[in-house]
């Protein structure tokens, strides 16, 4: 097993992508942390499979991010593997759109990396290996109307992921990107509703005219391949690949 004796951290992991990361990460042997929220019970089965213990922070409380990372190193060890996944999304007009929903979706979706990375990154260097794979979105490259806040947080990890690809380059800690176009998740299953308000559609239009309207393959990616990509940037092969933003969206970006 590949990943046998590194610790790896996935934030937001108790559903979707995350998830799927988790599980191929636990599968190749790695020592895990899960994150997020959900039902305790059904949780509390996923770490028995796993392996694996979990932390409930708040992506967007810097101070429960540290107790996290802290609790991490404490009991598991230092995280070799970071996974910068957790997200959350709200469709709205920019007139419209809540302050509060403007707040928390820059911090979970982009400032959680930043206090994961910057915890991280000193034990990384000390033992000259580290990954960082964070969850962007094919919107950490172009937009789409009625998602202000995602696509800017989503554009803002693409930038961090660069910047500190090149502050750890020459330490042996390769920092990306996987930018997925629509996966078929409980994410966008919620967005359909305020979707079919905000453009006065029905859940079929939605489907097919938004979200696999722009994605040539008329395919949802499915949880699996990004976390065979997500596994792979973990990988002594994947050495080079630092700074890269890994599009993973049936050919969207392609347009
Ligand atoms: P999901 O809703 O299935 O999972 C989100 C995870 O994040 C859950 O484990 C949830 O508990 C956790 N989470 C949410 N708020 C949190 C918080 N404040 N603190 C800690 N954990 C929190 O969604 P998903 O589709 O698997 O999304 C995962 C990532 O992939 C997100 O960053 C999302 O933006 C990105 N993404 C998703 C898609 C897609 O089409 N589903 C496409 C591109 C990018």
């Amino acid at each position: 097993m590949i990943l046998e004796g590194k610790v790896a951290l996935v934030t937001g992991s108790t559903s979707g992508i995350g998830l799927a990361i988790a599980r191929a990460l636990a599968a190749e042997g790695a020592k895990l942390m899960i994150n997020g929220f959900g039902d305790p019970g059904e949780i509390a089965r996923e770490c028995k499979e796993l392996g694996a213990i979990h932390d409930g922070a708040d992506m967007a409380k810097p101070a429960q991010i540290e107790a996290m990372m802290q609790r991490c190193a404490d009991e598991l060890g230092p995280a070799d593997i970071l996974v910068n996944n957790a997200g959350i999304q709200h469709v709205s007009p920019v007139e419209d759109f809540p302050p509060e929903k403007w707040d928390a979706i820059i911090a979970i979706n982009m400032s959680s990396a930043f206090h994961t990375t910057r915890l991280a990154v000193p034990e990384m260097k000390r033992k000259r290996w580290g990954r960082i794979v964070n969850t962007a979105s094919a919107h950490s490259l172009v937009a789409s109307p009625f998602k202000s806040a995602y696509v800017a947080a989503k554009h803002g990890i693409a930038g961090f992921t660069k910047t500190i690809a090149l502050e750890t380059a020459t330490s042996g800690i390769t920092v990306n990107c996987i930018s997925p176009g629509y996966v078929w998740t409980p994410l966008v299953e919620a967005q359909i509703p305020d979707t079919m308000k905000a453009r006065g559609m029905t859940r079929e239009q939605v489907m097919n005219d938004v979200l696999l309207a722009g994605q040539p393959t008329k395919q949802f990616v499915t949880v699996d391949q990004v976390a065979a990509l997500a596994l792979f940037l973990c990988r002594d092969e994947a050495a080079s690949i630092t700074g890269a933003n890994l599009s993973i969206d049936g050919g969207w970006t392609a347009a």
